[in-house]
C-alpha cells in the first residue's frame, strides 16, 4: 500500500449483494489501493465503507496459512496440503465407510463465486457421493426464493436498480437500506420524482426516521397489516383489472381472504392507527409506479414465505409489476446469494433444477458428461435438518465452507455443541480465528474476495467479475483449488476435468442455464462482462443488445406453465416463542451498522471500521422499558432468554418500541438468545423474534 499503481482492475465487492464494482489499483500485480468504478451501472462512483475497507481483511495477522489438523492432544496443529488432504478423506470417507454416504453433510456460502459454489455441490454431490449440504443463503434468502418460486414459477427477483429512482411510491418493508444497503439508499434519493417512501418496521430505524410515513407495525404482525392495506386497495378501487385478468391467478380467492381484515381490525392486530393505514394505502392507491422492496425482517420470520407473498400480492393487485419504478422485490444479504441460489447444488440441482425429476437429471449430467446416476434423487436436507442430523446421529461428518456457523446459526448454544459432538469436521476458511474454525478437526486455509477469479450474482441479477489482485498468504489456496484438490485426493478427479478453471466452469453454468428462466448462455465469456461492465440475466442470445438496466415481466407474462403469477394468502400464525411475565420483551436483532459485516470475521480486522461502532455491544431499550427497571444509558445491562445470556451497553432510545429490544446480529452472544424457530415453507430461521429480560448488572 502506498506505493503508485501501475494499472487498475475493476472487480465487483465481496461483502453486500449491491454488487459495487470497484476499481482496484495494482503495483507489479499486487493490490495498492481501491477506488469505487465511475459508469458502472450499479454504484457510478460510490461505495459504502466495507467497500473501501476491502482489501484491509487480506491482510490481517489472523489469517490461516497452513492447513491445521488436531492432533492426539487435541491441539490443531500445522500440517502441509498433502498431510491435510490425507486427513480430509481418511476423516471424512471413514464416517461414510461406517454410517453410510448421506452420513457427511457440507454448508456453503453465499460468498464465494459461483464457479467455487458450483464446484463444491459438484464435487461433494456427484464425486464424493453425499446427499446433503446447504448454504448460509438458507438464513438470509430462502424465504424469498420460495415465495418468487409459488407466486412467478420461478425463484426471479424481477428489478433492476433503476427502479428506486423511477418510482413515485417506495414501499420499504422490513428493510433498513440506510444501513444494510447504503449505495441503494442513495440511488433513492436520486431518485427526480421525489417519492412517498413508505416504511413498515417496529423499530424506528435510520430508513423510517427518513421516510415519508412510518407504520410502527407490532413485532410480526406485517402479515395481518399487508392482507389489511389489500382490503383497503380493494376498497379505493386500486385494483389493476385488466393485469389482474390477463396476468394472474387466484385473485378471487385473495379478495375473499383480504375482505376479513377491515381496518378496525389490522389496527387492533397491528398497533397502527386506522388513519394510519387509510393514508397509507391512499398512497399506494395514487401511485403512478409503486415499487415494494423488502429484506430480513420479512424473510427472518416464522412466517416469512407467507409474507413475501403478501407483499407480491399488494404488486400485483395493483398492476405494479413489470414498468418501470415497480416490482415486488427482494433485496439480497450476500455479495453472491443469487449465485448460491441457482448454482449450489444443494436444495436445487444445478440451474435451479429439481433433484427429484430424472428428466432435470438427466439433463444436467448430458451436460456435464457424467452418468445420472451419480445425481442424487432427493434435494438435501435444509440447514436446520441437517443440525438436527447432528443431534440425531444421522450427520456425523460436516465440511463448512466460508461461514460462521458456531456464530451466526439461531440458538448458538446448542449448535456449537454439537458440531463439538461430530465425528469429523472440517472447516475451510480465511481465518483460524472464527468460532467455528476453532472447533474444527482440520482447517483449510482459503484465499478470500480479490485472492482469486469468478464471478458474483447482485440482487438485480447482474453476473459481475470478481477478480484477483494479491497473492493469498502462506499456504492459503483458492477454494476452486482446493475443490479440484480435494476430488484428486477422493479418487473422482476424472469427473472433473472440464471444470478446469473458473472461466471453464463459467462456461458449463452458462450451458446448464440454458432454456431456464435464468439463460445466460449468450454471454461471451469472462471479456464480455468486463466489456460491458455486468449483464443481468436473462442473456439468452449471443450478441444481442446489453441493456444497462433490465427488468422481468415487462410482457406480463411469469413463469408458471399457464404464465400467471399466482395470488397467495394464508393464516396468521402466532410466533413460536410469546413473552410472558418472566419474559415480556420482544427480542428485535439486525444489522446494527454498515461499518460491520455478519460475524465481523473480515469488517473486525479493519481499524477504520472497527472506529465507525461503538466497542461495547449495545441493547436499545424504549425509555418507558429503561425506567420500569431504572436502567440508563451506558449501564451495562444482561440480556436473558430462555437459551441464554447476554451482557451489553444499555441504550436507551425511542426509537425502539416499548415491549420490545434491539441488538445488532452482529455481536457474537447474540444467537445465545434466539429462539430456533422456522418457517415452514422456506425452512429460513425466525431471527426476528424471540421472549427476553433485561436487567441491570
Ligand atoms: Fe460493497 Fe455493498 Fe458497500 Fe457496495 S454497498 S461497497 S457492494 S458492501
Amino acid at each position: 500500500a502506498g506505493r503508485a499503481p501501475d494499472r487498475v482492475v475493476t472487480s465487483v465487492c465481496g461483502f453486500c449483494s449491491t454488487g459495487c464494482s470497484l476499481d482496484v489499483h495494482l503495483r507489479d500485480g499486487e493490490a495498492v489501493g481501491l477506488t469505487p468504478t465511475v459508469g458502472y451501472a450499479v454504484n457510478d462512483g460510490m461505495a459504502c465503507p466495507k467497500g473501501w475497507e476491502s482489501l484491509t481483511p487480506l491482510r490481517a495477522d489472523t489469517r490461516a496459512t497452513t492447513p491445521l489438523l488436531r492432533d492426539a492432544g487435541g491441539r490443531q496443529r500445522p500440517v502441509g496440503w498433502s498431510e491435510a488432504v490425507d486427513a480430509f478423506v481418511g476423516g471424512l470417507r471413514g464416517v461414510q465407510q461406517r454410517h453410510g454416504p448421506a452420513s457427511v453433510a457440507f454448508l456453503s456460502t453465499g460468498q464465494i463465486p459461483t464457479e467455487e459454489m458450483a464446484l463444491l455441490g459438484a464435487v461433494a454431490k456427484f464425486g464424493m457421493g453425499m446427499v446433503h449440504g446447504d448454504g448460509n443463503t438458507r438464513q438470509c434468502m430462502a424465504t424469498a426464493v420460495q415465495a418468487y418460486k409459488e407466486s412467478f414459477g420461478s425463484d426471479a427477483p424481477p428489478y433492476t436498480y433503476a427502479d428506486l429512482e423511477a418510482s413515485d411510491v417506495v414501499v420499504l418493508v422490513g428493510a433498513n437500506p440506510a444501513i444494510a444497503h447504503p449505495i441503494l439508499w442513495e440511488r433513492l434519493h436520486r431518485n427526480p420524482h421525489a417519492p412517498a417512501v413508505i416504511v413498515v418496521d417496529p423499530r424506528r430505524t435510520e430508513t423510517a426516521a427518513a421516510a415519508t410515513q412510518h407504520l410502527a407495525v407490532r413485532p410480526k404482525a406485517d402479515l395481518e397489516l399487508l392482507y389489511g392495506l389489500g382490503h383497503l386497495l380493494i376498497g379505493l378501487g386500486a385494483v389493476d383489472e385488466d393485469f389482474v385478468r390477463d396476468s394472474t391467478h387466484g385473485y378471487a380467492a385473495y379478495a375473499d381472504h383480504v375482505a376479513g381484515y377491515p381496518p378496525e381490525r389490522v389496527a387492533a392486530a397491528t398497533g397502527i392507527p386506522v388513519a394510519d393505514l387509510e393514508r397509507c394505502a391512499r398512497t399506494i392507491a395514487a401511485g403512478r409506479a409503486v415499487s415494494f422492496w423488502w429484506t430480513m425482517g420479512v424473510n427472518q420470520s416464522h412466517q416469512g414465505t407467507r409474507t413475501a407473498q403478501a407483499v407480491i400480492d399488494l404488486a400485483l393487485l395493483t398492476g405494479n409489476i413489470g414498468r418501470p419504478g415497480t416490482g415486488a422485490n427482494s433485496i439480497t444479504g450476500q455479495c453472491n446469494a443469487m449465485g448460491s441460489r441457482l448454482f449450489s447444488n444443494t436444495t436445487s440441482l444445478l440451474g435451479g433444477r429439481d433433484f427429484t425429476r430424472a428428466a432435470d437429471r438427466a439433463e444436467v449430467a448430458e451436460v456435464l458428461g457424467l452418468d445420472a446416476a451419480c445425481i442424487p434423487d432427493r434435494p438435501s436436507l435444509p440447514y436446520h435438518r441437517i443440525v438436527e442430523g447432528i443431534a440425531n446421529g444421522q450427520i456425523r461428518g460436516l465440511w463448512i465452507v466460508a461461514t460462521n456457523t458456531a456464530h451466526s446459526w439461531i440458538g448458538q448454544d446448542d449448535v456449537r455443541d454439537l458440531l463439538g459432538r461430530l465425528d469429523f469436521l472440517v472447516v475451510q476458511d480465511l481465518y483460524t480465528t472464527t468460532d467455528t474454525a476453532q472447533l474444527a478437526d482440520l482447517v483449510l486455509p482459503a484465499a478470500g474476495w480479490g485472492e482469486k477469479e469468478g464471478t458474483f450474482i447482485n440482487s438485480e441479477r447482474r453476473i459481475g467479475r470478481v477478480r484477483k489482485v494479491a497473492r493469498a498468504p502462506g499456504l492459503a489456496l483458492a477454494d476452486f483449488a482446493i475443490f479440484r484438490l480435494l476430488a484428486e485426493a477422493w479418487g473422482v478427479g476424472g469427473h472433473f476435468r472440464r471444470w478446469s478453471s473458473p472461466e471453464a466452469v463459467f462456461g458449463l453454468l452458462q450451458e446448464l442455464s440454458r432454456g431456464r428462466p435464468c439463460d445466460f448462455s449468450g454471454i461471451d465469456g469472462y471479456a464480455d462482462l468486463e466489456a460491458q461492465g455486468g449483464i443481468q440475466w436473462p442473456q439468452p442470445v449471443p450478441g444481442a443488445l446489453v441493456e444497462k438496466e433490465r427488468r422481468l415481466f415487462a410482457d406480463g407474462v411469469f413463469h408458471h406453465p399457464d404464465g400467471r403469477a399466482r395470488f397467495v394468502v394464508d393464516e396468521p400464525r402466532p410466533p413460536a416463542e410469546l413473552v410472558r411475565p418472566r419474559r415480556p420483551l420482544v427480542l428485535l436483532t439486525g444489522r446494527g451498522s454498515s461499518a460491520e459485516w455478519h460475524t465481523g470475521t473480515r469488517t473486525s480486522t479493519s481499524p477504520a471500521l472497527r472506529n465507525l461502532v461503538p466497542a461495547d455491544p449495545y441493547v436499545e431499550v424504549a425509555p418507558a422499558d429503561a425506567a420500569a427497571r431504572a436502567i440508563v444509558s451506558h449501564d451495562w445491562v444482561e440480556l436473558v432468554s430462555e437459551r441464554g445470556t447476554m451482557r451489553a451497553r444499555a441504550l436507551v432510545t425511542p426509537t425502539i418500541a416499548t415491549g420490545s429490544v434491539f441488538v445488532s446480529m452482529h455481536h457474537v452472544d447474540t444467537n445465545r438468545l434466539t429462539m430456533p424457530s422456522f418457517d415452514p415453507h422456506s425452512h429460513q430461521p425466525a431471527y426476528k423474534h424471540a421472549a427476553v429480560e433485561v436487567r441491570r448488572v
